[in-house]
Protein backbone atom coordinates (compact mmCIF):
# COMPACT_ATOMS: atom_id res chain seq x y z
CA UNK A 1 0.00 0.00 0.00
CA UNK A 2 1.41 3.43 -1.16
CA UNK A 3 1.33 6.06 1.87
CA UNK A 4 -0.75 8.61 2.00
CA UNK A 5 1.43 12.07 1.63
CA UNK A 6 -1.73 14.10 0.69
CA UNK A 7 -1.84 17.60 2.63
CA UNK A 8 -4.81 20.48 2.15
CA UNK A 9 -3.07 22.87 -0.13
CA UNK A 10 -4.44 25.98 1.84
CA UNK A 11 -3.63 25.06 5.02
CA UNK A 12 -1.15 22.27 4.73
CA UNK A 13 -2.50 20.19 7.64
CA UNK A 14 -1.69 16.44 6.71
CA UNK A 15 -4.11 14.17 5.46
CA UNK A 16 -3.94 12.07 8.66
CA UNK A 17 -5.02 14.92 10.37
CA UNK A 18 -8.19 15.62 8.70
CA UNK A 19 -11.32 14.50 8.81
CA UNK A 20 -11.97 14.74 5.55
CA UNK A 21 -9.27 15.74 2.20
CA UNK A 22 -10.79 16.27 -1.11
CA UNK A 23 -9.05 15.85 -3.76
CA UNK A 24 -9.22 17.92 -7.38
CA UNK A 25 -6.62 18.76 -10.30
CA UNK A 26 -3.09 18.51 -8.22
CA UNK A 27 -4.51 19.76 -5.23
CA UNK A 28 -6.26 19.23 -2.31
CA UNK A 29 -8.87 21.18 0.54
CA UNK A 30 -9.59 19.88 3.76
CA UNK A 31 -13.05 20.05 5.19
CA UNK A 32 -12.10 23.33 8.02
CA UNK A 33 -10.70 25.15 4.52
CA UNK A 34 -14.24 24.26 2.94
CA UNK A 35 -16.18 25.49 5.43
CA UNK A 36 -14.05 28.73 5.91
CA UNK A 37 -14.39 29.49 1.73
CA UNK A 38 -18.12 29.17 2.08
CA UNK A 39 -18.43 31.55 4.71
CA UNK A 40 -16.59 33.83 2.65
CA UNK A 41 -18.31 33.33 -0.36
CA UNK A 42 -21.57 34.33 1.68
CA UNK A 43 -19.73 37.32 2.69
CA UNK A 44 -18.94 38.40 -0.69
CA UNK A 45 -22.08 37.83 -1.58
CA UNK A 46 -23.92 39.53 1.69
CA UNK A 47 -21.53 42.64 0.79
CA UNK A 48 -22.94 42.89 -2.79
CA UNK A 49 -26.95 42.31 -1.52
CA UNK A 50 -26.92 44.54 1.18
CA UNK A 51 -26.96 47.45 -1.11
CA UNK A 52 -29.78 45.83 -3.46
CA UNK A 53 -31.88 44.74 -1.19
CA UNK A 54 -35.26 42.82 -2.85
CA UNK A 55 -38.60 44.49 -2.41
CA UNK A 56 -40.73 42.53 -0.57
CA UNK A 57 -44.16 41.10 -2.15
CA UNK A 58 -46.21 42.89 0.40
CA UNK A 59 -49.48 40.75 1.50
CA UNK A 60 -52.52 42.73 2.69
CA UNK A 61 -53.55 41.97 5.98
CA UNK A 62 -57.00 40.57 5.17
CA UNK A 63 -54.08 38.19 2.91
CA UNK A 64 -52.51 37.33 5.20
CA UNK A 65 -55.42 36.58 7.87
CA UNK A 66 -56.87 34.45 5.10
CA UNK A 67 -53.67 32.50 4.83
CA UNK A 68 -53.65 32.32 8.92
CA UNK A 69 -57.07 31.02 8.61
CA UNK A 70 -56.33 27.98 6.71
CA UNK A 71 -53.79 26.94 9.45
CA UNK A 72 -54.83 28.33 12.55
CA UNK A 73 -58.49 27.09 14.33
CA UNK A 74 -59.90 30.55 15.88
CA UNK A 75 -58.17 33.11 17.85
CA UNK A 76 -59.82 35.72 15.54
CA UNK A 77 -58.25 38.85 17.93
CA UNK A 78 -54.62 37.31 17.39
CA UNK A 79 -54.86 36.26 14.01
CA UNK A 80 -55.94 40.34 13.14
CA UNK A 81 -53.65 42.02 14.84
CA UNK A 82 -50.80 39.98 13.98
CA UNK A 83 -51.84 40.25 10.26
CA UNK A 84 -51.56 44.26 10.41
CA UNK A 85 -48.47 44.00 12.32
CA UNK A 86 -46.58 41.99 9.86
CA UNK A 87 -48.34 43.88 6.97
CA UNK A 88 -46.65 47.09 8.27
CA UNK A 89 -43.39 45.63 9.38
CA UNK A 90 -42.45 44.70 5.76
CA UNK A 91 -44.54 47.99 4.35
CA UNK A 92 -42.06 49.71 6.67
CA UNK A 93 -38.83 47.83 5.21
CA UNK A 94 -39.91 48.37 1.63
CA UNK A 95 -40.42 52.28 2.34
CA UNK A 96 -37.11 52.57 3.79
CA UNK A 97 -35.06 50.58 1.39
CA UNK A 98 -35.09 52.99 -1.57
CA UNK A 99 -33.82 56.28 0.32
CA UNK A 100 -32.17 55.69 3.38
CA UNK A 101 -30.88 58.94 3.63
CA UNK A 102 -33.94 60.99 3.19
CA UNK A 103 -34.09 63.35 6.08
CA UNK A 104 -37.42 64.41 5.49
CA UNK A 105 -39.35 60.74 5.54
CA UNK A 106 -40.91 59.80 8.19
CA UNK A 107 -39.01 57.43 10.15
CA UNK A 108 -41.15 54.32 10.74
CA UNK A 109 -40.45 52.57 13.99
CA UNK A 110 -40.14 48.53 13.88
CA UNK A 111 -43.01 46.88 16.56
CA UNK A 112 -42.30 43.87 17.81
CA UNK A 113 -44.99 41.01 18.91
CA UNK A 114 -45.70 39.76 22.10
CA UNK A 115 -48.13 37.02 22.57
CA UNK A 116 -49.98 35.98 25.50
CA UNK A 117 -51.74 32.85 26.17
CA UNK A 118 -51.52 29.41 27.64
CA UNK A 119 -48.81 26.61 25.76
CA UNK A 120 -50.41 25.05 23.02
CA UNK A 121 -52.86 27.56 21.63
CA UNK A 122 -51.23 28.41 18.49
CA UNK A 123 -48.19 30.74 19.17
CA UNK A 124 -45.73 29.20 17.97
CA UNK A 125 -48.07 28.40 14.54
CA UNK A 126 -48.99 31.09 14.06
CA UNK A 127 -45.44 32.76 13.65
CA UNK A 128 -44.62 30.23 11.68
CA UNK A 129 -47.45 30.23 9.20
CA UNK A 130 -46.50 33.80 8.68
CA UNK A 131 -43.00 33.37 7.76
CA UNK A 132 -43.99 30.36 5.17
CA UNK A 133 -46.46 33.30 3.77
CA UNK A 134 -43.53 35.92 3.73
CA UNK A 135 -41.06 33.61 2.47
CA UNK A 136 -38.70 34.58 5.24
CA UNK A 137 -36.31 32.71 7.11
CA UNK A 138 -37.65 31.95 10.83
CA UNK A 139 -36.51 30.17 13.62
CA UNK A 140 -37.74 29.40 16.99
CA UNK A 141 -35.63 30.28 20.12
CA UNK A 142 -36.33 29.32 23.82
CA UNK A 143 -35.96 32.39 26.58
CA UNK A 144 -35.48 29.84 29.43
CA UNK A 145 -32.03 28.56 27.89
CA UNK A 146 -30.76 31.96 27.34
CA UNK A 147 -28.17 33.59 29.64
CA UNK A 148 -26.64 36.64 30.25
CA UNK A 149 -23.73 37.09 28.48
CA UNK A 150 -20.17 34.86 30.37
CA UNK A 151 -23.13 32.57 32.29
CA UNK A 152 -23.43 28.69 31.38
CA UNK A 153 -25.92 28.74 28.93
CA UNK A 154 -26.88 30.11 25.62
CA UNK A 155 -26.49 33.81 24.59
CA UNK A 156 -28.79 36.27 23.25
CA UNK A 157 -26.56 36.05 19.76
CA UNK A 158 -27.46 32.27 19.61
CA UNK A 159 -30.72 33.05 17.97
CA UNK A 160 -29.28 34.51 15.52
CA UNK A 161 -26.80 32.18 14.61
CA UNK A 162 -29.44 29.79 14.26
CA UNK A 163 -31.69 32.47 11.95
CA UNK A 164 -28.21 32.49 9.90
CA UNK A 165 -28.16 29.19 9.64
CA UNK A 166 -31.76 28.62 8.17
CA UNK A 167 -31.25 31.59 6.13
CA UNK A 168 -28.43 29.73 4.44
CA UNK A 169 -25.60 32.41 5.50
CA UNK A 170 -27.58 34.88 3.55
CA UNK A 171 -27.22 38.09 5.97
CA UNK A 172 -29.21 40.34 3.91
CA UNK A 173 -32.85 37.40 4.19
CA UNK A 174 -31.61 36.44 7.77
CA UNK A 175 -32.20 40.26 8.61
CA UNK A 176 -35.62 40.27 7.11
CA UNK A 177 -36.43 37.66 9.34
CA UNK A 178 -38.58 36.83 12.21
CA UNK A 179 -37.66 35.05 15.12
CA UNK A 180 -40.08 33.55 17.72
CA UNK A 181 -39.21 33.69 21.19
CA UNK A 182 -41.46 31.44 23.14
CA UNK A 183 -41.36 31.25 27.30
CA UNK A 184 -40.55 34.89 27.61
CA UNK A 185 -42.49 35.00 30.95
CA UNK A 186 -40.11 32.18 32.47
CA UNK A 187 -37.44 35.40 32.31
CA UNK A 188 -39.95 37.72 34.23
CA UNK A 189 -38.02 39.33 37.10
CA UNK A 190 -38.93 37.60 40.43
CA UNK A 191 -38.31 40.31 42.84
CA UNK A 192 -42.21 41.35 43.40
CA UNK A 193 -42.76 37.82 44.44
CA UNK A 194 -41.86 37.10 48.20
CA UNK A 195 -41.10 33.16 48.29
CA UNK A 196 -38.63 33.70 46.00
CA UNK A 197 -35.45 35.66 47.06
CA UNK A 198 -33.17 35.31 44.96
CA UNK A 199 -33.70 36.36 40.75
CA UNK A 200 -31.30 33.71 39.45
CA UNK A 201 -31.87 34.93 35.55
CA UNK A 202 -34.75 37.34 34.75
CA UNK A 203 -33.79 40.43 34.27
CA UNK A 204 -29.78 40.30 33.20
CA UNK A 205 -31.67 37.98 30.21
CA UNK A 206 -34.18 40.84 29.92
CA UNK A 207 -31.56 43.05 29.35
CA UNK A 208 -29.28 41.41 26.92
CA UNK A 209 -32.68 40.41 24.82
CA UNK A 210 -33.11 44.17 24.38
CA UNK A 211 -30.29 44.66 22.56
CA UNK A 212 -31.75 42.43 19.89
CA UNK A 213 -35.33 44.03 19.68
CA UNK A 214 -34.01 47.19 19.21
CA UNK A 215 -32.47 47.05 16.23
CA UNK A 216 -28.68 46.69 17.64
CA UNK A 217 -26.20 45.37 14.86
CA UNK A 218 -24.67 42.50 16.87
CA UNK A 219 -21.66 40.13 15.88
CA UNK A 220 -22.74 36.56 15.93
CA UNK A 221 -20.51 33.53 15.99
CA UNK A 222 -21.26 31.78 12.98
CA UNK A 223 -21.51 28.41 14.49
CA UNK A 224 -22.44 29.16 17.93
CA UNK A 225 -18.84 30.02 18.49
CA UNK A 226 -17.55 27.40 20.91
CA UNK A 227 -15.80 25.12 18.36
CA UNK A 228 -14.48 27.39 16.00
CA UNK A 229 -12.90 29.99 18.43
CA UNK A 230 -10.59 31.45 15.55
CA UNK A 231 -14.10 32.34 13.18
CA UNK A 232 -14.95 35.65 12.16
CA UNK A 233 -17.84 37.25 13.57
CA UNK A 234 -20.81 37.46 11.57
CA UNK A 235 -22.16 41.07 12.15
CA UNK A 236 -26.54 40.56 11.66
CA UNK A 237 -28.32 44.38 11.81
CA UNK A 238 -31.38 43.15 13.70
CA UNK A 239 -33.08 46.66 12.36
CA UNK A 240 -35.52 44.70 10.26
CA UNK A 241 -35.94 41.44 12.16
CA UNK A 242 -39.57 40.98 13.27
CA UNK A 243 -39.10 39.16 16.92
CA UNK A 244 -42.35 37.40 17.52
CA UNK A 245 -42.27 36.72 21.80
CA UNK A 246 -45.26 34.60 23.99
CA UNK A 247 -45.34 33.37 26.40
CA UNK A 248 -48.59 31.58 29.36
CA UNK A 249 -48.56 34.69 31.70
CA UNK A 250 -49.68 32.16 34.13
CA UNK A 251 -52.03 34.06 37.05
CA UNK A 252 -51.67 37.15 35.26
CA UNK A 253 -55.34 37.40 34.83
CA UNK A 254 -55.08 38.44 38.27
CA UNK A 255 -53.07 41.16 37.91
CA UNK A 256 -55.24 42.08 34.70
CA UNK A 257 -58.81 42.22 36.47
CA UNK A 258 -57.33 43.93 39.40
CA UNK A 259 -56.32 46.92 37.39
CA UNK A 260 -59.77 46.24 35.33
CA UNK A 261 -61.63 46.62 38.30
CA UNK A 262 -59.96 49.28 39.94
CA UNK A 263 -60.04 51.21 36.16
CA UNK A 264 -64.00 50.59 36.43
CA UNK A 265 -64.52 51.58 39.60
CA UNK A 266 -63.42 54.74 38.83
CA UNK A 267 -66.11 55.10 35.80
CA UNK A 268 -69.00 54.19 38.46
CA UNK A 269 -70.48 50.60 39.37
CA UNK A 270 -72.38 49.71 36.16
CA UNK A 271 -68.89 49.40 33.91
CA UNK A 272 -67.48 47.24 36.62
CA UNK A 273 -69.98 44.78 36.16
CA UNK A 274 -69.83 44.53 32.53
CA UNK A 275 -66.78 42.90 33.34
CA UNK A 276 -66.50 39.65 31.24
CA UNK A 277 -65.18 37.50 33.92
CA UNK A 278 -64.79 34.84 31.90
CA UNK A 279 -61.96 35.82 29.43
CA UNK A 280 -59.79 38.47 31.14
CA UNK A 281 -57.24 37.70 29.03
CA UNK A 282 -59.05 40.06 26.21
CA UNK A 283 -58.27 43.29 28.49
CA UNK A 284 -54.34 42.47 28.56
CA UNK A 285 -52.54 45.41 28.41
CA UNK A 286 -48.73 46.46 28.59
CA UNK A 287 -48.42 47.99 31.82
CA UNK A 288 -49.76 43.88 33.19
CA UNK A 289 -46.90 42.84 31.28
CA UNK A 290 -44.67 44.86 33.57
CA UNK A 291 -46.38 44.00 36.95
CA UNK A 292 -45.46 40.31 35.94
CA UNK A 293 -41.82 41.44 35.53
CA UNK A 294 -40.98 42.22 32.44
CA UNK A 295 -38.61 45.46 32.68
CA UNK A 296 -40.46 48.13 30.72
CA UNK A 297 -37.69 48.90 28.44
CA UNK A 298 -38.21 45.29 26.82
CA UNK A 299 -42.39 45.76 27.10
CA UNK A 300 -41.86 49.26 25.25
CA UNK A 301 -40.32 47.44 22.50
CA UNK A 302 -42.93 44.81 22.13
CA UNK A 303 -45.70 47.93 21.39
CA UNK A 304 -47.84 45.07 19.70
CA UNK A 305 -49.90 43.11 22.31
CA UNK A 306 -52.08 40.62 21.68
CA UNK A 307 -53.53 37.65 23.49
CA UNK A 308 -54.92 33.98 22.77
CA UNK A 309 -57.69 32.06 23.92
CA UNK A 310 -57.80 28.69 25.77
CA UNK A 311 -58.95 26.12 23.40
CA UNK A 312 -62.17 24.77 24.11
CA UNK A 313 -63.97 21.18 23.10
CA UNK A 314 -64.95 22.70 19.66
CA UNK A 315 -62.14 24.07 18.89
CA UNK A 316 -60.39 21.05 19.75
CA UNK A 317 -62.63 19.11 17.23
CA UNK A 318 -62.07 21.44 14.45
CA UNK A 319 -58.45 21.46 15.07
CA UNK A 320 -58.68 17.53 14.23
CA UNK A 321 -60.03 17.95 10.88
CA UNK A 322 -59.86 21.35 9.43
CA UNK A 323 -56.14 23.06 9.14
CA UNK A 324 -55.21 22.81 5.56
CA UNK A 325 -52.45 20.19 6.93
CA UNK A 326 -54.34 19.07 10.47
CA UNK A 327 -53.66 15.53 12.06
CA UNK A 328 -56.44 13.77 10.40
CA UNK A 329 -55.29 14.47 6.49
CA UNK A 330 -52.09 13.77 7.78
CA UNK A 331 -52.78 10.45 8.52
CA UNK A 332 -54.99 10.00 5.52
CA UNK A 333 -52.06 10.66 3.64
CA UNK A 334 -49.63 8.51 5.62
CA UNK A 335 -51.97 5.22 5.05
CA UNK A 336 -52.32 6.40 1.42
CA UNK A 337 -48.92 6.08 0.58
CA UNK A 338 -49.81 2.46 1.22
CA UNK A 339 -52.62 2.52 -0.77
CA UNK A 340 -55.07 2.00 2.10
CA UNK A 341 -58.00 4.16 2.49
CA UNK A 342 -58.53 5.48 5.93
CA UNK A 343 -61.96 5.77 6.87
CA UNK A 344 -62.06 7.25 10.86
CA UNK A 345 -65.76 7.07 12.70
CA UNK A 346 -66.62 10.46 13.69
CA UNK A 347 -67.59 9.27 17.27
CA UNK A 348 -63.89 8.27 17.15
CA UNK A 349 -62.86 12.17 16.72
CA UNK A 350 -64.94 13.10 19.83
CA UNK A 351 -63.40 10.33 21.77
CA UNK A 352 -59.61 11.93 21.04
CA UNK A 353 -61.08 15.43 21.84
CA UNK A 354 -62.43 14.30 25.04
CA UNK A 355 -59.42 12.27 25.97
CA UNK A 356 -57.50 15.16 25.19
CA UNK A 357 -59.32 17.05 27.43
CA UNK A 358 -59.56 14.77 30.21
CA UNK A 359 -56.11 14.37 30.46
CA UNK A 360 -55.94 18.26 30.07
CA UNK A 361 -52.99 18.01 26.98
CA UNK A 362 -54.80 20.41 24.77
CA UNK A 363 -53.64 20.78 20.96
CA UNK A 364 -50.19 18.81 21.95
CA UNK A 365 -51.93 15.73 23.20
CA UNK A 366 -54.22 15.69 19.99
CA UNK A 367 -51.42 13.96 18.82
CA UNK A 368 -50.35 11.82 20.97
CA UNK A 369 -53.64 10.30 21.21
CA UNK A 370 -54.06 9.62 17.89
CA UNK A 371 -50.79 8.01 17.91
CA UNK A 372 -51.15 5.43 20.13
CA UNK A 373 -54.46 4.52 18.15
CA UNK A 374 -52.64 4.36 14.91
CA UNK A 375 -49.46 2.56 16.23
CA UNK A 376 -50.68 -0.88 15.86
CA UNK A 377 -52.05 -0.33 12.43
CA UNK A 378 -49.20 1.61 10.90
CA UNK A 379 -47.23 -0.90 12.48
CA UNK A 380 -48.61 -3.85 10.45
CA UNK A 381 -50.18 -2.67 7.38
CA UNK A 382 -47.51 -1.75 5.43
CA UNK A 383 -45.91 -5.34 6.07
CA UNK A 384 -48.91 -7.01 4.70
CA UNK A 385 -48.39 -8.80 1.34
CA UNK A 386 -50.49 -6.62 -1.40
CA UNK A 387 -52.13 -4.77 1.11
CA UNK A 388 -54.66 -2.57 -0.23
CA UNK A 389 -58.05 -1.44 0.72
CA UNK A 390 -59.63 0.38 3.46
CA UNK A 391 -58.72 0.41 7.57
CA UNK A 392 -62.31 1.68 8.88
CA UNK A 393 -61.38 3.34 12.48
CA UNK A 394 -64.32 2.56 14.81
CA UNK A 395 -64.57 3.37 18.24
CA UNK A 396 -64.23 0.25 19.68
CA UNK A 397 -61.30 -0.07 18.04
CA UNK A 398 -59.65 3.44 19.38
CA UNK A 399 -61.31 2.55 22.74
CA UNK A 400 -58.87 -0.78 23.42
CA UNK A 401 -55.92 1.30 21.54
CA UNK A 402 -56.04 4.43 24.65
CA UNK A 403 -57.12 1.67 27.50
CA UNK A 404 -54.61 -0.60 26.65
CA UNK A 405 -51.45 2.38 27.43
CA UNK A 406 -50.68 2.71 30.35
CA UNK A 407 -52.47 5.79 32.69
CA UNK A 408 -49.60 7.84 33.29
CA UNK A 409 -48.27 8.09 29.86
CA UNK A 410 -50.39 10.21 28.41
CA UNK A 411 -50.33 12.42 31.56
CA UNK A 412 -46.71 12.36 31.43
CA UNK A 413 -46.78 14.05 27.60
CA UNK A 414 -47.92 17.30 29.14
P1 LIG B 1 -47.85 27.46 21.60
O1 LIG B 1 -46.77 28.10 20.81
O2 LIG B 1 -48.99 28.40 21.88
O3 LIG B 1 -47.38 26.77 22.84
P2 LIG B 1 -48.14 25.78 19.29
O4 LIG B 1 -48.40 26.80 18.25
O5 LIG B 1 -46.79 25.18 19.32
O6 LIG B 1 -48.52 26.32 20.73
O7 LIG B 1 -49.24 24.62 19.14
C1 LIG B 1 -48.93 23.26 19.27
C2 LIG B 1 -49.65 22.47 18.22
O8 LIG B 1 -51.04 22.46 18.50
C3 LIG B 1 -49.53 23.08 16.83
O9 LIG B 1 -48.49 22.53 16.09
C4 LIG B 1 -50.86 22.74 16.19
O10 LIG B 1 -50.82 21.47 15.63
C5 LIG B 1 -51.82 22.70 17.33
N1 LIG B 1 -52.58 23.93 17.53
C6 LIG B 1 -52.56 24.72 18.64
N2 LIG B 1 -53.42 25.73 18.53
C7 LIG B 1 -54.00 25.62 17.33
C8 LIG B 1 -54.98 26.39 16.63
N3 LIG B 1 -55.54 27.48 17.17
N4 LIG B 1 -55.33 25.98 15.39
C9 LIG B 1 -54.77 24.88 14.83
N5 LIG B 1 -53.86 24.12 15.44
C10 LIG B 1 -53.47 24.46 16.68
Amino acid sequence: MTKDNRKCSFCGREGKNTDMLISGVGAHICERCVEQASLIVAEEKNLKNKHQIPSFKLFRPIEIKLHLDQYVIGQEEAKKVLSVAVYNHYKRINAANPKPDDDDSVELEKSNIILVGETGTGKTLMARTIARKMKVPFCIADATVLTEAGYVGEDVESILARLLQVADYDVAAAERGIVFIDEVDKIARKSDNPSITRDVSGEGVQQALLKLLEGAVVNVPPQGGRKHPEQKMIQVNTQNILFICGGAFSGIEKKILSRVQANAIGYGASRAERIDRDNILQYIAPQDLKSYGLIPELVGRLPVLSYLNPLDRDVLRKILTEPRNSLIRQYVKLFEMDNIKLQIDEEVLDYIVDKAVEFKLGARGLRSICEIIMLDAMFSIPSQPEHSGTFQLSLDYARERVEKVQPGRLKAAS
